[in-house]
């Protein structure tokens, strides 16, 4: 039977992340995973490193909306009707938590994390030879009314007050920088901090080698054969048993799995999104993400395509795909955007999990010692994803965080 040091469940970009500062700190480290190393969630986001996150994506506030997303006409969302009483507490939790008290509140527990993060992914892609994946020209978001782009006033005074970098464009400034984009919005919010990249796979997988080449193996197993035995953890892989004296759960959407058997249950839910690869037609081009944010898709330069991501469906990971907002928003992104045939006949799917208040849990697992959590980071895993490894490191190992990690804590939902 092996010994390591710690065992980390899951290899989406959170465990990796995290294995990989584990290693780096000269731990004998085994990163475990069901799958493929970054194949579930973290294969097919829209790419984007949003350090300049501030507040968490609002709940729609007008009757209008509401009732556009009820009567399942809405591009940017998505329910499903027999499910909707199972995500109502978190529904309450989110619309409460995206008011501007709540978004406030959610700026300052997260800029500690959003502020490092596009620093931490040029770290560990410099040493991970994954640099040319990365994008330095931030993103932009898109709006299509006046009222639209109002709506973003504080947190754009917010973002001046902090220093961060952003630029209000009309519509011919935008197509100076993106000239494929057809005239079809008014204003323009360019991000020129953020970055992102062109394959979230690819750089999983590097990290993954990076930490392969430090010693750190990679094993096959499943997570919810996660016990107790002679005073360690134990979980069992295709290699055999593996001890551990500390577990870092990094399940994302599937942690409950492997949770709630061990009578840890915190209220994680879902909102789901998809992609699919477009080539464009003709010339057209395009050389960051762009957010239409009225109808809440993005699309971005991928090596696959043009990736055409959706927002957000409520509905379990376990529930039968339904990718009917293609179909709604379809009309609104082919007028922006010249998109032609499909690069691949695939939709894919996947679960951002998400608490009420948006943000992620990092730290102890209630009620468990030498048990770590490191899931729900919703819209921003990838995001959030190396800097979370530097955080859980820096705890697993007994170093003063490099931010307080309070805010983060599972104990939160107790109250
Ligand atoms: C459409 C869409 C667009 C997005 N765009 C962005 C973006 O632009 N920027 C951004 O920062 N974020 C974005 N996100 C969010 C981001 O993709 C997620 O927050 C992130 O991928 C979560 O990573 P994770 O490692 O926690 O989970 P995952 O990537 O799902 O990793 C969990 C791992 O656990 C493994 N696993 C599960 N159960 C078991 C088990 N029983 N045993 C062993 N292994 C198991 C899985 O195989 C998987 O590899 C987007 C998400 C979606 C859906």
């Amino acid at each position: 039977m092996a010994r390591t040091d710690a065992i980390v469940l899951g290899a989406g970009i959170i465990g990796t992340s995290i294995a990989l500062h584990l290693a780096k700190r000269g731990l004998s480290v085994a990163l475990i995973d069901r799958g493929g190393p970054g194949e579930q969630t973290s294969y097919g986001n829209t790419g984007v490193i949003e350090g300049n996150t501030l507040f968490p994506h609002a709940f729609p506030s007008k009757l209008s909306d509401l009732l556009r997303v009820a009567l399942k006409q809405a591009p940017e969302a998505n329910y499903h009707l027999g499910e909707l009483l199972w995500f109502t507490p978190y529904l309450l939790g989110y619309r409460k938590n995206t008011q501007l008290a709540g978004s406030i509140a959610f700026a300052e527990a997260m800029r500690p994390l959003f502020s490092r993060s596009v620093a931490e992914h040029e770290a560990l892609m410099a040493e991970s030879n994954a640099t040319r994946y990365l994008r330095r020209d931030g993103w932009i978001k898109l709006y299509r009314s006046e009222e639209g782009f109002e709506s973003t006033t504080r947190e754009r005074e917010l973002a001046q007050k902090l220093g961060l970098p952003h630029r209000v464009l009309d519509t011919e400034e935008t197509r100076a920088l993106e000239p494929s984009l057809n005239p079809v919005f008014r204003r323009a919010v360019h991000w020129p901090a953020a970055a992102s990249v062109s394959n979230p796979l690819a750089v999983t997988r590097a990290y993954v080698a990076r930490f392969g080449a430090l010693g750190g193996v990679v094993l096959k197993g499943d997570a919810r054969t996660l016990h107790r035995a002679d005073g360690n953890w134990r979980v069992d892989t295709d290699e055999g048993a593996i001890d551990a004296k500390e577990v870092v759960l990094a399940l994302g959407p599937f942690a409950p799995e492997v949770l709630e058997p061990l009578g840890i249950k915190l209220p994680l839910a879902f909102k789901r999104g998809y992609h699919r690869h477009y080539r464009p037609v003709g010339n057209a081009g395009l050389t960051r993400p762009v957010v239409d944010v009225a109808n809440g898709y993005a699309i971005t330069p991928m090596e696959q395509g043009i990736r055409l991501t959706t927002g957000a469906e409520f509905a379990r990971p376990s529930s039968p795909p339904t990718p009917v907002q293609f179909d709604r928003l379809l009309p609104a992104a082919r007028g922006l955007f010249p998109l032609g045939e499909q690069a691949e006949p695939t939709t894919w799917m996947g679960s951002r999990p998400c608490f009420a208040d948006s943000m992620p849990v990092i730290g102890r697992a209630p009620g468990q010692s030498r048990l770590w959590l490191a899931y729900g980071h919703a819209h921003w895993g990838l995001t959030l994803g190396p800097v979370t490894g530097r955080l859980v490191a820096d705890m697993v190992t007994g170093v003063t965080p490099f931010c307080d990690p309070k805010p983060y804590a599972a104990e939160r939902f107790a109250a």
